[in-house]
């Protein structure tokens, strides 16, 4: 595959861009495959680029039902961060946002990394602790966080309320570090690289059964025939339950809607990521000019992929507390994704009680920011048979009792 470059750039643009390539082709499935990965989210693509870039396994095919990175990959709100409190959290999401620094020159295609920083706003008594402690746990595991008073805060964030009618802003956690990037293209990168390494990318192709023989996985039926493998990553965020359930067991998993909203493109006003977790909702400006605002998870369980009315009214009504001049916006346009929740609020990177077969899932909120950790991580746990990134987060550790509570650094999400 041709590389990008500015000379490129320069060329195409005196051949009226006839020269550009299709960024990854769309073969038809082979009968078998070394690996299959079920899902063309991001953490999917990743898993399967890790695969082929540090393990030299390359006959792969990443199957995708709709199109790829149609999932929640593409409808999230960008946030990558890594202030969590535990020590395996931190060390996966850490590792993901050490990658994304310098994830455009490795995949040769611009994610749009914008390190702009992201503060977590304490306007309770009980925020504060939580993050002073968050700041404390961060300071040992390496991860640059700092716990900053309300003076800070406004000097960051001029169009900030400190003295809110409800809540003021006592304080924040704040990541410099952290940011946001292209989501569309995190996929499409990992996409392209794939497909460069000669793996194949299936989309319009839905798994509807799982092949096994003697408890080991031996492929999956789908709407495109049967094609088998040695192994299987699922990799599909909120179907995970279902995929799980053709293989013949449960995932401790619950998939519920998460909404985000866009407002009218305005001049840039805040050039950092705020999040407001007591009030429920958080906020940043895209490259555009919109301000990209989320809020928190539908309160029942649902595979609705939509916006809903009274979404808008609870998350701008809480920021407007926050941000006043949120309350002059006109919103553009809402949306959702089904997202994969466990009860301690970490992901899952497992093997399963299938031979052969690996799930990634249960990144719930906010498994935007660990895409190039969470596929380091699994590609090294389906090449090796473990991986240090992910061996706290094993299935096993729900029948121990032994959870990784994040409900604080995951509480309203991202
Ligand atoms: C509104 C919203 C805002 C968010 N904001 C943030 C944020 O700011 N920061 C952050 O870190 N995270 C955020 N998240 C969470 C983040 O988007 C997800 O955790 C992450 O994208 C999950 O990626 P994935 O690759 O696992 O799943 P997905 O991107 O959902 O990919 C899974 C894929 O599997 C496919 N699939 C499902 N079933 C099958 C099947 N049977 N056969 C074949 N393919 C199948 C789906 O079509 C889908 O494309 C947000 C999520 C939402 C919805």
């Amino acid at each position: 595959m041709k590389r990008y470059s500015a000379f490129a750039v320069a060329r195409e643009a005196f051949r009226n861009h006839t020269g550009w390539e299709r960024a990854w082709a769309s073969p038809e499935p082979k009968k078998k495959y070394d690996v299959i990965i079920v899902g063309a989210g991001g953490h999917g693509l990743a898993t399967a680029y890790y695969l082929g870039k540090n393990f030299g396994i390359t006959n792969v095919a990443v199957l995708e039902k709709g199109w790829l990175g149609g999932g929640n990959t593409g409808r999230n709100t960008t946030i990558i961060r890594s202030n969590y409190l535990q020590d395996a959290s931190a060390a996966i999401y850490e590792k993901a946002r050490g990658l994304y620094e310098n994830l455009s020159q490795d995949l040769n295609y611009n994610i749009m990394f914008s390190p702009r920083g992201v503060m977590m706003l304490a306007q309770t008594q009980a925020e504060v602790r939580g993050y002073e402690r968050t700041a404390h746990a961060n300071a040992l595991q390496g991860v640059k966080t700092e716990y900053i008073g309300p003076q800070r805060v406004k000097q960051l964030v001029p169009i900030i309320n400190i003295d809110g009618p409800r809540y003021p802003v006592l304080g924040a956690i704040w990541q410099a570090r952290a940011g946001t990037a292209r989501h569309d293209a995190v996929a499409w990168g990992y996409a392209r690289a794939c497909s460069d390494m000669g793996m194949h990318i299936i989309q319009k192709c839905e798994v509807t059964g799982i092949e096994q023989s003697g408890g080991k996985v031996t492929g999956v039926n789908t709407t495109r025939g049967s094609i088998g493998c040695d192994k299987l990553g699922v990799v599909v965020a909120g179907h995970s339950g279902h995929l799980a359930d053709m293989a013949g067991f449960r995932l401790p998993i619950e998939s519920v809607s998460l909404q985000a909203l866009v407002s009218e493109p305005i001049k840039p006003c805040m050039d950092v990521v705020v999040m407001a977790n007591t009030v429920h909702g958080y906020m940043s400006q895209s490259d555009k000019g919109e301000m990209v605002i989320g809020g928190g998870t539908d309160g029942y369980n649902n595979y609705t992929q939509r916006g809903a009315f009274h979404h808008i009214e609870e998350t701008v009504r809480a920021l407007v507390e926050t941000f006043p001049m949120v309350a002059r916006l006109k919103m553009l346009r809402q949306w959702g994704g089904i997202v994969d929740v466990t009860g301690d609020r970490s992901p899952i990177l497992s093997k399963t009680p299938v031979d052969g077969m690996f799930v990634n899932c249960g990144w719930g909120t906010g498994g935007f920011k660990a895409i190039p950790g969470s596929g380091w991580g699994l590609a090294e746990l389906m090449a090796k048979g473990h991986s240090p990134l992910t061996e706290a987060f094993g299935l096993n550790r729900f029948y121990e009792g032994r959870f990784i509570d994040e409900s604080v650094a995951a509480g309203v999400a991202h």
